[in-house]
């Protein structure tokens, strides 16, 4: 089996938040577990460092776009290292191959008349002198009557043309817009309107979208899709590649999404192997995003990859729903976020998988709460996890010389544990990740239970081999529990791989033979409650108003 992981591409204008991490984590759980039931997996992304907001804010502190594309791609690949992303290929949309990929899509879809030409009235701002591009054109939405951007509406989720506003103004110069005429590509979306109602279908009744991406693709679908123009005026980005109109840039729609494409031909093109298997026409592929992302991957991109005659259609849909922070909407504009360099500095990368797994908003929206954040690393974490760790390798450090002991396994708790593996995997496989999280802590209050049960203190006391088959059992459940919960909190597994001296990891029950454990140390800190106050203080301080 071979598996195809796209993550998507963050955009290198500003710092990622916890709102493109939870989103975005699903791909690394994914990639991970893949990997350990021995699968081929390709996992790609990379920085979308093309369009209209990089270039402003280069104009803004007096930068080039590529000293801005540079400073935020650097940071976003420091900070995926720094939570374990595994990416394969994590690539940027202003390289030579990326341009190179899309202007090959883009004349593929020309020749097969997917894409036309055609004149058409455009934003116009007269005080600026420029045709405006869609996220510079604000106002009313003409479906739900909220503020929204030319491009989209944050509030219905509609795809905007920037001339249906209401009351439209420029973001630039505050001035209103005007309409004029000018020339553009356009892509013949309208074309497959049938097969994607019959690609979709299938998608339902297999169940591999999320709800939301079901839902709002089908919307579009009912309400039938609207060729939609796909080249812009603007200053960087890929030309389009026709004599003529090389001062026009392809439009992100057809570009940004194409990097699934290019960062895997970027890779197989590497390790000179191409990129068989992995966009074959039954590759089972994962696209992972937030909902505000739904249309491009369950339509614009299908639509792309059938007009392009590649028949690797994506399978599964991982569609986020929105993350809150402390119970209001997250707002990078007034800085009511949570920024992941600023908080890798003080919290364990593990910390952040684990509460944005268990919280994950994967069928409503969920909560970012300091208080939860704290009080579920020091229960959950180092409660219940670490310290199930913890106690029993202290145990057999002091009664044992840290060799850990031959015994019987509890059968009981053995067989539990055998069916989390089939269980857990299941429920990755099909992008219930907080349920297999929990299931296996479910298991985990278990084990601490067993312990205390079992009372080893006293055990160790009487005479035959109690004792040793309660270490032998905690030994063997803590051992898988390396592999079970390798996909979510990578960095504690490795703790534990190197404590047991563990070797390759995989996806089937794995046994302990009598082993020294090599310096045990606790896997989790306890967090200071007082930095709950401290931490609200300082984003309620960091407000932009
Ligand atoms: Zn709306
Ligand atoms: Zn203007």
């Amino acid at each position: 089996m071979s598996v195809l992981i796209g993550g998507a591409w963050p955009y290198a204008n500003g710092s990622l938040h916890l709102g493109h991490l939870v989103a975005l984590l699903p791909g690394d759980i994914l990639a991970r577990y893949y990997r350990l039931k021995g699968e081929k997996v390709l996992y790609v992304s990379g920085s979308d460092c093309n369009g209209t907001p990089i270039a402003i804010k280069a104009r803004q502190e007096g930068k080039s776009v590529q000293e801005i594309a540079d400073t935020y791609h650097q940071e976003f690949a420091e900070s995926f290292r720094e939570l374990g992303f595994t990416y394969d290929c994590y690539t940027r949309t202003d390289t030579n191959h990326h341009h190179e990929t899309v202007k090959a899509i883009f004349l593929h879809l020309l020749k097969n008349d997917n894409i036309y030409k055609k004149k058409t009235d455009q934003c116009y701002c007269n005080t600026c002198e420029q045709f405006l591009p869609d996220r510079f054109v604000e106002g009313e939405c003409p479906h739900c009557g909220k503020q929204a951007r030319g491009d989209q509406c944050d509030h219905c989720s509609n795809i905007l043309d920037p001339l249906e506003l209401l009351d439209s103004t420029c973001k630039v110069c505050g001035d209103s817009p005007v309409k004029k005429e000018t020339e553009h590509f356009y892509f013949e979306l309208s074309a497959f309107q049938q097969e994607l109602e019959t690609y979709v279908h299938h998608a339902e009744i297999n169940g591999l979208w999320r709800d939301n991406a079901i839902k709002l693709t089908k919307r579009y679908l009912d309400e039938g899709l609207l060729d939609r123009a796909v080249s812009r005026d603007l200053s960087n980005g890929v030309s389009v590649p026709v004599k003529g109109y090389e001062d026009k840039k392809i439009y992100v729609w057809i570009e940004a999404v194409s990097g699934y494409y290019s960062a895997s031909t970027q890779w197989g093109n590497h390790l000179g192997n191409g990129i068989s298997p992995f966009w074959e026409e039954d590759t089972i592929s994962y696209y992972v995003h937030g909902k505000d992302n739904i249309p491009f991957h369950t339509i614009i991109w299908p639509s792309i990859l059938m007009g392009t005659d590649k028949h690797a259609l994506p399978t599964h849909i991982v569609s986020s729903e929105y993350l809150t922070i402390e119970q209001k909407k997250l707002s990078t504009s007034r800085n009511w976020a949570v920024w992941v360099p600023d908080m890798l500095k003080r919290y364990n990368p593990d910390s952040i998988r684990y509460f944005l797994t268990v919280n994950a908003p994967e069928n409503r929206d969920a909560d970012f709460s300091w208080r939860e954040f704290i009080y579920s690393h020091n229960s959950e974490l180092l409660g219940a996890f670490g310290n199930f760790i913890n106690r029993t390798f202290k145990f057999i450090e002091k009664f044992y010389d840290g060799i850990t002991p031959v015994g019987s396994v509890d059968e009981e708790l053995r067989s539990k544990m055998t069916v989390l593996y089939d269980h857990v995997g299941h429920l990755i496989r099909d992008a219930h990740f907080k349920q297999g999280l929990e299931e296996i802590f479910d298991f985990i209050r278990l084990a601490n239970k067993y312990f205390d049960e079992r009372k080893p203190w006293i055990q160790i006391k009487e005479l035959g081999s109690s004792c040793d088959d309660t270490m032998a059992t905690c030994v063997h459940i803590i051992a898988n529990l390396a592999q079970l919960l390798h996909p979510f909190l990578p960095f504690s597994c490795q703790k534990i791989v190197d404590m047991l001296g563990l070797p390759e990891l995989g996806w089937v029950e794995i046994a302990v033979k009598k082993v020294r454990l090599a310096d045990v140390k606790p896997l989790f800190e306890r967090i200071d409650v007082a930095r709950i106050e401290a931490e609200i203080e300082a984003l309620n301080e960091g407000v932009i108003s």
